[in-house]
């Protein structure tokens, strides 16, 4: 069943989605749901063995766990709200009874309770489990084919400990695990420092399939020796250029309500500034608290960072980060603010008559902007801001953390004469240690040898398998399709017949066949009545790492090979051919 289609379809905006849709690898049914056609499932199984392997061979056992997960246990691990309201990614039903349920798109809180209900003593520990199974997600944006679908393939896998090293040890063996998997599927990773999401403190790393089409932006220091995410990237901040000595005083700033026209209207250096955003913070039990975020002109704000600062801070689970605008302001009847020119020291009784806001600003400061020891800010009235002041001046103690992005060109924090470079990448596996962060919230627990009664440790590690199946046309193809590392290549070679009506290139190309399969070799014979040229120009499209054309030469038993990645192309006697392509086959299978 090859149908391939001759258009680019218009929907798909990146190489891979594209020759995967013209290969008839997948099938769109809708947004971001699509089916694996004969030669993707073959793509997603070969994956999956080598997943498989490198799990069983460092002592994960295999499970399958259901897909959909009673409302409690997602309650009871604190999650439920974040993941069905606002942008939650859940989708979620109720059943004939009335009782909510959601489909699974992850699986902390099952695996946890089975785990709780299953080992009771340190004796049993540890333990780990994988599965290999449908995900469901309800992207707010899905886009570019597999790579964020709303129904995808993933490789989950959970470990529970003892003690905290034994947990470090086996995520440093998944660690080596997840890189010889990558390896063994032909593809160039790059291991970088991840965010932990709101557990901070623990480990996370994530794999990246190095691709300019990727959505994550990799931050890289030339000696290769820090590499991270730019969510959770830390770097060293320019220096700032000092203000000269000065007295304090006021600044008419007529519309120079950005930091640029600020600057060029007074001579100014962004990184003389603090700039100051005004946001709300939108928490699981609905309150709203309006935070004041001062930051270095010349910075930009890490939400990630923020959110994760806030999630240590506020006894309830932040959902939403909103900038406040006057027409919020508006529907709390707050009236107008000196957008523009609000300084970190902006009153509390701003917030007075807020209707359901929190009264008290929560105040923040990212490091470099309160290691200013004098800089220009707003004055909290429209057109005009201060100069020369300093911290001790506005009255004001920000809680102060790193809340900036790291940026390319930024010094490294390892060693400040190196500057960061920024990459791109496709994230493709995480690796994570929770620590106790669900074990506790859903009362795992096991008895140690004391006797004593102890929440596990827990590790987590993702594979995303039908993203990386994508993620691998995006780094292996050329302008007439795509080139599958042979590993993960849905056949490893495709015998063409030129003329499958002539009897003889037909028998010839059945006796090769016949013969490959005999060895145990993937073989693909394209039988279709289709002329030559379509039939070269779609085994080029599929991008079966080798092909064999059985043509006119057929009366010489002459046999053509073709090595789809360099297209090199030899004339061989077919027993030749046969011996070269086994060698080749044999020698390089991972
Ligand atoms: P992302 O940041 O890309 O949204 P994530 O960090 O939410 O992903 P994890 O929860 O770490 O994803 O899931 C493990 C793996 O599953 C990811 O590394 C990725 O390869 C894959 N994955 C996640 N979301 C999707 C999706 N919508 N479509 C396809 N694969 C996905
Ligand atoms: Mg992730």
């Amino acid at each position: 069943m090859l149908v391939t289609l001759r258009d680019t379809p218009a929907d798909a905006e990146i190489t891979s989605h594209q020759m995967l849709l013209r290969g008839g690898f997948i099938r769109r049914v809708t947004a971001g749901v699509y089916a694996y056609m004969p030669l993707m499932w073959r793509v997603i199984q070969k994956i999956s063995s080598i997943i498989e392997e490198e799990m069983d061979s460092i002592g994960c056992l295999q499970t399958l766990l259901p897909q959909l997960h009673p409302s409690e246990l997602w309650k009871q691990s604190g999650r439920w709200q974040g993941y069905t309201a606002g942008e939650g990614i859940m989708f979620h039903l109720k059943d004939r009874q009335g009782r909510e349920i959601g489909l699974g798109p992850t699986h902390e809180e099952v695996v946890t309770k089975i785990a709780s209900e299953s080992i009771h003593s340190y004796k049993q520990l540890p333990v780990s489990l994988y599965q290999i199974q449908t995900k469901f997600r309800d992207e707010i944006r899905p886009r570019f084919g597999l790579m964020r679908s709303r129904e995808f393939i993933m490789k989950d896998a959970y470990s529970f400990h003892s003690n905290e090293k034994c947990l470090q040890g086996k995520y440093n063996e998944m660690n080596d695990a997840y890189k010889r998997i990558f390896s063994r599927c032909g593809l160039k990773t790059v291991a970088v420092d991840a965010d932990s999401g709101a557990i901070g403190g623990a480990s996370s790393q994530e794999f990246m399939v190095t691709a300019d089409s990727g959505e994550d932006l990799i931050l890289t220091s030339p000696d290769g020796k820090y590499a991270a995410n730019q969510e959770k990237a830390i770097s060293k901040a320019s220096e700032p250029l000092p203000l000269p000595e000065g007295k304090s005083c006021f600044l008419d700033t007529p519309s120079q309500g950005s930091i640029k026209e600020l600057c060029s209207a007074n001579g100014l250096d962004a990184s003389q500034i603090v700039k100051v955003l005004a946001m709300l913070a939108i928490k699981e039990d609905g309150q709203q608290q309006p935070l004041l975020i001062s930051l270095r002109g010349d910075q930009e704000l890490n939400e990630v960072k923020l959110t994760n600062f806030l999630s240590g801070l506020l006894e309830k689970p932040l959902i939403d980060l909103q900038p406040i605008t006057q027409e919020k302001l508006n529907a709390q009847g707050l009236g107008e603010w000196p957008f523009g020119s609000i300084g970190p020291d902006l009153s509390n009784e701003l917030l007075k008559k807020a209707k359901t806001w929190e009264n008290q600003f929560i105040r923040l400061a990212d490091k470099t902007a309160i290691e200013l020891k004098t800089f220009v800010c707003g004055a909290n009235e429209i057109d005009k801001h201060r100069a020369f002041i300093t911290w001790a001046d506005l009255g004001v103690h920000p809680k102060t953390s790193d809340f900036r992005k790291a940026k390319p060109g930024d010094r490294c924090s390892h060693d400040p004469r190196q500057k960061l470079k920024e990459s791109r990448g496709i994230e493709v596996g995480h690796i994570f240690q929770l620590g106790k962060k669900y074990s506790k919230a859903l009362d795992a627990s096991f008895t140690n040898e004391e006797g004593i009664n102890e929440n596990f440790w827990m590790g987590c590690y993702g594979i995303g398998v039908s993203r990386l199946a994508q993620a691998a046309i995006e780094q292996n193809h050329d302008s007439s399709g795509m080139s599958w590392p042979i590993s993960i290549a849905p056949f490893e070679v495709i015998i063409v017949p030129a003329n499958i009506q002539d009897p003889l290139q037909k028998s010839l190309s059945e006796l090769i066949y016949q013969k490959l399969k005999d060895q145990g070799v993937d073989a693909l014979l394209d039988d279709r009545k289709e002329r030559a040229g379509v039939k070269f120009k779609d085994a080029d499209l599929i991008g079966i790492p080798w092909r064999l054309v059985i043509g006119r030469d057929a009366s010489s038993d002459k046999v053509e090979l073709t090595k789809r990645d360099c297209k090199k192309t030899e004339l061989l006697k077919t027993d030749e051919a046969v011996k070269k392509l086994l060698e080749e086959i044999f020698t390089n299978r991972s």
